[in-house]
């Protein structure tokens, strides 16, 4: 039977969503929490996940015990297939589910298809499932070049290109020559004599483009000196099999070629339809909600605040905008107005490899083993669960004194995120 209370709906238990199911505690309300997956996935550090230095599992939060800690939460694992903005009511993947008030924070999802080839040939770094494919695919393909006779094709099996030189470029690529270093090369004998070939293409001049010149400098050279090569100016014209085109006219051969350039929003579909921004995002109003259905928020990636500079799509931002709609709907609860979102910028942290880190306030620009040393504490202070916090706490005190990586492949499909484009065909038979 339904409560009395007006129902909250959440879709997205991300960094957006769960902050909103978080700060709504202590509402008059009923609320529901739902997502596809039965956890939140910490995202910032999937790629650990992707270089083999931590298990898929202490990098998520069971959704279950959230709620065990929250007397006016449910949870639900289900997908949103459709919102029916008319009729206050989700379409799920398993029903549906009427809502009084709904915060969407469904994220973002990568967007190959701009790129020819793409899309078959490049893998993308977005979530668990994404980290754990890359992690199986780049240990066979290292574990192939270990009994491969032919130079020629040992040499590709050894190449991983990266494409885009954001900050998750850079964590990966530097990920990914300490996994070579320090477990790869001692398991595989036979390979100390190869080259391990990463090569980081970023379109633009410069690596980390958002950030100052001076830390975007730092970088490309800790990277270089690292043995990676960076490629600036390098804009992909098409991906092939085990290939990448750039525009001017040059191929590198690669086993593995991976994505982490664009995102776009992965808004669900809505009735009536909304327009949508070129990103895919939601246009909202300053207090978050949709301009027409003040019952509505849209927060995180998904949400483009009008009239406002627009935002980054980083944790802090999302988890902001979870807060600051909660507080609005307690606002809408009491009858009173809601107010206008205003972002705080603490600053941004990125991490290069090993003693080396990058942190930027409005006061500060670190570099190097501080940098390092800021950003693991930021890190673990953000993560979920003091199991995890330990666990993820151990695996890089392990890792630092030469424990070697965990080598098992491991199966992705429990960590499949939804992506809109792939949604309808989820519909159940009416
Ligand atoms: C590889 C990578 C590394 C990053 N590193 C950093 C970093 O170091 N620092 C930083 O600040 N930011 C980082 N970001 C950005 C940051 O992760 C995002 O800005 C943040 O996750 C956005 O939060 P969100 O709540 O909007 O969406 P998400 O965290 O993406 O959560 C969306 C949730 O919605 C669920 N969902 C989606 N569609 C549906 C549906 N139809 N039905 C049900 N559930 C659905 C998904 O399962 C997911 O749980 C990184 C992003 C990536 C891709």
């Amino acid at each position: 039977m339904r409560s009395p209370l007006p129902r909250i709906v959440i879709v997205g238990a991300g960094f957006a969503g769960l902050q909103a199911a978080r700060h709504l505690r202590p509402a008059a309300a009923e609320v529901v929490l739902i997502d596809a997956q039965s956890h939140h996935a910490f995202i910032p550090l999937v790629y650990q996940v992707a270089t083999a230095l931590l298990p898929p599992q202490r990098v998520r939060f069971s959704l279950a015990r959230l709620a065990h800690q929250q007397a006016n939460l449910q949870v639900r694992q289900s997908t949103v297939v459709t919102v029916d903005l008319a009729q206050k009511c989700l379409r799920l993947s398993d029903g549906e589910l009427p809502y009084d008030y709904l915060v969407l924070a469904t994220g973002s999802r990568p967007e190959l298809s701009q790129l020819p080839g793409a899309e078959v040939a490049a893998l993308p770094l977005a979530g668990l499932a994404d980290a754990i494919a890359l992690r199986n695919q780049i240990l066979n393909c290292w574990q192939q070049a270990a009994q491969e006779p032919d130079p020629e094709q040992r040499q590709r099996l050894l190449t991983v290109a990266i494409v885009g030189g954001g900050p998750t470029g850079v964590e990966l690529v530097g990920g990914l020559q300490e996994l070579w270093q320090g477990t790869l090369q001692r398991r595989y004998p036979s390979l100390r004599r190869e080259r391990l070939r990463l090569v980081l293409l970023q379109a633009g001049d410069r690596l980390l483009a958002r950030w100052p010149e001076a830390l975007s400098r730092y970088t490309a050279q800790h990277l270089s000196r690292l043995g990676i090569e960076v490629r600036c100016q390098a804009r992909v014209a098409a991906i092939g099999p085990q290939r990448v085109e750039l525009a001017t006219g040059e191929a590198i051969a690669a086993a593995t070629i991976v994505w982490t350039g664009g995102l776009v929003a992965n808004a669900p579909a809505t009735q009536p339809e909304i327009t949508t921004l070129s990103s895919g995002q939601w246009p909202v109003e300053p207090s978050l909600q949709l301009a027409d259905h003040p019952e509505v928020y849209a927060v995180g990636d998904l949400a483009a605040v009008k009239d406002q500079e627009s935002l980054p799509n980083v944790a802090p931002v999302a988890m902001q905008m979870g807060s600051a709609a909660a507080a609005n709907l307690q606002r809408q609860l009491r009858g009173r107005s809601p107010q206008p979102f205003h972002y705080y910028d603490k600053g941004r942290a990125a991490i290069i490899a090993r003693y080396a880190g990058l942190v930027k306030t409005e006061r500060l620009q670190l570099q190097g083993w501080l940098g390092w040393l800021l950003w693991l504490l930021i890190h673990v202070g953000y993560l979920p669960g003091w199991r995890n916090q330990l666990a993820v706490l151990g695996a890089w005190l392990g890792d630092l004194v030469g424990r070697p990586r965990s080598l098992q492949r491991l199966d992705p499909q429990p960590y499949r995120r939804p992506r809109s484009a792939t949604i309808e065909a989820m519909i159940p038979d009416q």
